[in-house]
């Protein structure tokens, strides 16, 4: 059997091309791949020996960079204790850590948490326990989900089924998906104070299914794969105020936003509010594994226990892997040993002024930044299989979707990287707009 790590780059990348599927990707018309031998800080080191500075943070993930040796180190220690075990009947200390550092740095109602292993399975999680507590509740037709337009909360049947249902898969999984309600997503911007008509939608799905809804679920702050749009965090405190007057749960997704990138540590903190139940992945392990986590209040946990199942009904195998906690508490650890807020506004305000020139391009509709999140939002969708080799000839790791040109780089940026990927974005969508 070949072993592709010591053949030429070329015959392997083929086998790849023709049997391998990329996330969204064609086996009719595959789009081209960049094969990547390492990644160290913010470096990804392509097998052709040429260099990025990375803009994407792996999706999220990487906050520290690539190749930490902090991170390293808790990888490394954990392999000699054990990688993994099962979480039925045994536990173990960097599960018990990683919980209680999220409880302690989350808002104070939530004390419970469920470890799992992605970030679909967290939302999963979380959608499971609403349903599961309104059973118990006596109220199992309290079964359905008020979610919001342009969501995005996983790739699974159930999270699918809360993402936008326009621009997002219901379509072809019609007939497959449960149905749910969804309202207008936010339109008030982020430091604007939402109008009574800003949530007239929620509040008229609210009023007329409260009887049918678990929970609304929303991503907090930033509205990530759906569109990559910001809104206010009074629209966050107002949506916690309907839920409680609608007696129905609030599950907030902070799989993208958890761990500072809006500029606080987890968005709900923009608004000062706590959800009934609450998902966090990604940067979790600082992009070093999989892993992901769903935290609840104390009346969720008791009131889905007195239930007639007189347990939560969920346990995969994977379930707080030693290995993937330990690295996930060495990553907090990293985060809090800095002043990580003063320096999401250092990058905050190197994003503001390095993209400000896509503003001046023709087709460029809007340019935005929150925290560590810039976009350049076009008039039109670019077109990957041109736009992204043109990146990567330009030195810089940028995928972008539809019409949305981003970056969310990690936290270790130093300044003139920064500046750097910044001019060259614009520099391609310059070059591309005169082609
Ligand atoms: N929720 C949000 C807000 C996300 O951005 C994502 C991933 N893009 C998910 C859920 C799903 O996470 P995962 O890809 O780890 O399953």
């Amino acid at each position: 059997m070949p072993d592709y790590r010591n053949t030429d780059t070329a015959t392997w990348l083929k086998w790849d091309q023709q049997h391998i599927w990329h996330p969204y990707s064609s086996a009719l018309h595959p789009s081209p791949v960049f094969p990547v031998s390492s990644a160290s800080g913010v470096r990804l080191t392509l097998a052709d020996g040429r260099r990025l500075i990375d803009g994407m943070s792996s999706w999220w993930s990487t906050i520290h960079g690539y190749n930490h040796p902090a991170l390293n180190a808790a990888a490394t220690n954990q392999l000699q204790d054990m990688s993994h075990v099962m979480f039925g009947g045994l536990t173990h200390a960097p599960a018990a850590t990683l919980g209680k550092r999220l409880v302690d740095l989350t808002p104070e109602p939530l004390t419970r948490v469920f470890i799992s292993d992605s970030g679909s399975v967290a939302v999963e999680v979380a959608i499971k326990m609403a349903v599961q507590y309104w059973i118990a509740q006596g109220k199992p037709q309290k079964n359905r989900l008020l979610a919001l337009h342009h969501a995005y909360h996983g790739d699974t049947f159930a999270t699918m089924a809360a993402c936008d249902p326009v621009n997002g898969m219901h379509h072809l999984f019609n007939g497959v998906l449960p149905q749910h309600f969804f309202c207008d997503a936010p339109a008030t911007p982020f430091g604007s104070e939402a109008s009574a008509e800003d949530m007239a939608s929620m509040r008229a799905q609210l009023e007329q299914h409260h009887q049918d809804i678990a929970a609304v679920i929303l991503e907090p702050i930033v509205q990530g794969a759906g569109g990559m749009r910001f809104y206010s965090a009074d629209y966050l405190r107002k949506a916690r105020a309907l839920c409680d007057e609608f007696d129905v749960l609030l599950i907030h997704d902070e799989i993208a936003t958890g761990f500072g990138r809006s500029g606080e540590l987890f968005a709900c903190d923009h608004a000062g509010i706590s959800p009934d139940i609450m998902c966090v992945g990604k940067a979790l392990t600082g992009g070093y594994m999989s892993l992901a986590a769903t935290l609840c209040t104390e009346a969720v946990a008791q009131g889905i226990c007195q239930g007639e199942a007189g347990v939560f009904m969920h346990g995969p195998t994977f379930m707080g892997n030693p290995l993937a906690c330990s690295i996930a508490n060495a990553s907090i650890d990293l985060l809090l040993s800095d002043d990580w807020q003063t320096n999401i506004q250092r990058i905050e305000k190197g994003l503001n002024q390095g993209l400000a020139a896509a503003s001046a391009l023709d087709d460029v509709a809007d340019v935005r930044c929150l925290g560590a999140i810039g976009v350049i939002e076009m008039k039109e969708p670019v077109e990957m299989s041109s736009i992204q080799p043109r990146f990567v000839e330009h030195g810089i790791w940028i995928r972008p979707f539809g019409k949305l040109v981003y970056t969310m780089p990690p936290y270790v940026i130093s300044d003139d990287d920064l500046q750097t990927l910044c001019e060259r974005m614009v520099a391609v969508l310059r070059e591309e707009a005169q082609s």
